[in-house]
């Protein structure tokens, strides 16, 4: 009896979701300083390798010259890899967090030449983090990393 009540008292860690590639990409796509949602469909076929955007195809369906078709394409192809870095990073964390037996966990910077991490990522390199939804959420919010997180978590695992 008492241990029946005790499982519905005790809640269960919540599972976090893993986010479709597809939402990386709009973010991405709203979150453009250019306007880019007019070709909103012809920009997620590319990035989902369903069909091919060149630089004619730009200047065309965009109605641009070739100067603003190349300074386009940069644009997606910049806009893809943040969006699959984007999404790399927070699957990594869930998976961890998803495992249940993560508690805790350094931030390691992968720092490649040249690049800064933000205010938020700088301040808790190195440290041991909870693992938690508040700690990804957090993540999720504050990091301002551009153009995305080059850093990754170090699992402490404790048998305790
Ligand atoms: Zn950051």
């Amino acid at each position: 009896m008492f241990s029946k009540l005790k499982s519905v008292f005790i809640k269960k860690k919540e599972i976090v979701k893993f986010r479709y590639l597809d939402e990386y990409f709009m973010r991405e796509l709203k979150e453009s300083s250019f306007n880019l949602l007019e070709n909103e469909y012809l920009i997620l076929r590319h990035w989902k390798h369903e069909e091919k955007l060149d630089l004619e195809k730009i200047c065309t369906e965009f109605s641009v010259g070739m100067d603003e078709a190349k300074f386009i394409f940069s644009l997606i192809s910049e806009m893809y890899y943040k969006a699959a870095c984007e999404k790399a990073w927070d699957d990594a964390y869930l998976k961890m967090y998803n495992t249940g037996l993560v508690k805790e966990a350094t931030l390691i910077s992968a720092q490649d030449s040249g690049h800064k991490h933000c205010f938020f990522c700088s301040e808790k390199m190195n440290k041991k983090l909870p693992i938690t939804t508040e700690t990804y959420l957090a993540f999720q919010t504050e990091c301002r990393c551009k153009p995305y997180k080059k850093s990754f978590f170090k699992p402490f695992i404790s048998f305790k």
